[in-house]
C-alpha cells in the first residue's frame, strides 16, 4: 500500500456537520480493544448505547456493548450493517482500512474524520504533516527512499516499519548503513521510517479534546516511562516547569486545529535537554497515557472523547488529584487481591482471559488527592 498524502494536504471544515447525537443515540466504535471498552463504559453513564465493530466476539469492548458487528474491518457487508445501525462512527485504533471510513460516512458522520486515521497510520506522513505544522521531531528518512538514511537521521537510529507498528513493535535499532539495509530486507522491504535516536530527559503527553464547534479542553501533560517500547507508567502532572507543560499543550491544540478533529489527540513528546519539545507520535483517539483521568479527573478522557464526537459540550478536565497509573501487563494482572486492598488504589481489568508476556490486561491508579 503506498503513503498517503502528501501533507499538510488536509482539507479544512472536514467535520463542518454540528449534529448532535443526543443521549439514547447509538454511537458505533470501530476497534473491541480495551479503549473501546472504556469508551462504551463512559458512553453509558451518558445514557448512550455503543454498537462495537470489530472482527471477534470475545473482545473487552463487546462484553460492554450494547450491540456488536463481528467481522474484518474490509467486510462491506459488516460495514454497512454496522454504519447503518449507529447515529456517529469512531474508532479506538488506527490499524483499520481508511476505505471502510469513506464507505461508513455515507451513513453517518465519522468523528475524527477518516483523514485523522489515514495520516495517522503511517509513521512518514505523520511526521511530514508534523513537519509541515512546523512541530520539531527527531530527524527522518522514509524507506524506499532515496540518498545514505543514516546520514540524514545520525547513528544510532531506529529503523520502525510504517504502518501497524505499536507498542515498539516492528522497531530494529541500527548503528551503521549495512544493518540498515539487513533489517529493512528482513522486514520485507516494506514502507518504513528511520530515525534518529532522540536524547530526552523526559517522555511526555498531551491530550486534547475538539468539539464540533472547535472549542478544546487540554489533560494536564503528563510524564510517561516506557520498558521494552511498552507503556509502564504514567505520571500525572509531569515534573516540567509550567510554561514547558503550557507549550506541550499548545502544541496538541494547534495540531487539533489544524486537523479540524473532533474528539481527542494525543500528543507524544520527548523532552530534549534545554526542555526542546520533540514530537514523537498522534493518537486521534484516546490513549493510554490518558487513563489516570478516569480517577483523577473530573471529566475523563473516556466522558470527553464520547461528548466531543456525539457533539455535546466538552467537560472539566482539570484533575482534583496527582496520579500514578502503572499498567498490568501480563501475569501482573495477578496481582488484583493486593491491589484491591490498597487504599488509593483503583484496578481496572479489561476481563482479558490469556496473560500473555507483554499483553496489557488492565491498569491501576494510585491517587494522591490534592489538599
Ligand atoms: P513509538 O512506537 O514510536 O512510540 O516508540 C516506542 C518507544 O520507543 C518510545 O516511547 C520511546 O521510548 C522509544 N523511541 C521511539 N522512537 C525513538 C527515538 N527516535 N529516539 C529515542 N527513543 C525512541
Amino acid at each position: 500500500m503506498s503513503r498517503p498524502g502528501p501533507w499538510p494536504n488536509i482539507p479544512t471544515s472536514m467535520d463542518d456537520d454540528r449534529r448532535v447525537v443526543p443521549p439514547g443515540g447509538v454511537i458505533g466504535i470501530v476497534g473491541g480493544g480495551q479503549l473501546g471498552r472504556m469508551a462504551a463504559l463512559a458512553a453509558a453513564a451518558l445514557g448512550y448505547r455503543c454498537h462495537v465493530f470489530c472482527p471477534a466476539e470475545e473482545s473487552p469492548a463487546v462484553e460492554v456493548a450494547h450491540a456488536a458487528t463481528i467481522g474484518a474491518y474490509d467486510d462491506a457487508g459488516c460495514i454497512e450493517a454496522f454504519a447503518s445501525a449507529v447515529d456517529v462512527v469512531t474508532f479506538e485504533f488506527e490499524n483499520l482500512p481508511v476505505a471502510s471510513f469513506r464507505h461508513m460516512a455515507r451513513h453517518a458522520p465519522v468523528r475524527p474524520h477518516w483523514h485523522c486515521l489515514e495520516m495517522t497510520q503511517h509513521r512518514v506522513s505523520e511526521k511530514d504533516f508534523l513537519a509541515g505544522q512546523g512541530c520539531a521531531t527527531a530527524p527522518y528518512a522514509a524507506l524506499p527512499g532515496p540518498g545514505e538514511r543514516l546520514a540524514t537521521t545520525g547513528s544510532p537510529a531506529i529503523l520502525k516499519t510504517a504502518r501497524m507498528g505499536y507498542d515498539g513493535k516492528g522497531q530494529v535499532r541500527v548503528t551503521r548503513q549495512q544493518d540498515l539495509e539487513d533489517a529493512w530486507v528482513a522486514m520485507g522491504g516494506r514502507d518504513a521510517i528511520l530515525e534518529g535516536v532522540v536524547d530526552f530527559t523526559m517522555e511526555v503527553s498531551s491530550i486534547v479534546a475538539r468539539d464540533n464547534h472547535g472549542a478544546i479542553r487540554a489533560f494536564d501533560v503528563v510524564q510517561n516511562t516506557h520498558r521494552d517500547g511498552i507503556l509502564a507508567e504514567t505520571r500525572a502532572p509531569a515534573p516540567l516547569p509550567g510554561d514547558v507543560a503550557d507549550a506541550a499543550i499548545a502544541i496538541a491544540g494547534r495540531l487539533a486545529e489544524a486537523l479540524d478533529l473532533v474528539g481527542l489527540l494525543a500528543v507524544e513528546m520527548f523532552v530534549a535537554p534545554g526542555n526542546r519539545l520533540l514530537v514523537n507520535e498522534l493518537a486521534a483517539r484516546p490513549h493510554n497515557s490518558g487513563h489516570w483521568t478516569i480517577d483523577a479527573c473530573r471529566t475523563s478522557q473516556f466522558e470527553q472523547f464520547i461528548r466531543a464526537v456525539a457533539g455535546l459540550p466538552l467537560g472539566d478536565p482539570s484533575r482534583h488529584s496527582d496520579a500514578v497509573m502503572t499498567n498490568l501487563l501480563g501475569d501482573d494482572a495477578s496481582s488484583w487481591r493486593d491491589i484491591l486492598a490498597e487504599g488509593d488504589a483503583k484496578l481496572h481489568l479489561y476481563g482479558k482471559t490469556r496473560a500473555l508476556p507483554g499483553r496489557k490486561m488492565g491498569h491501576v491508579t494510585r491517587l494522591f488527592p490534592l489538599e
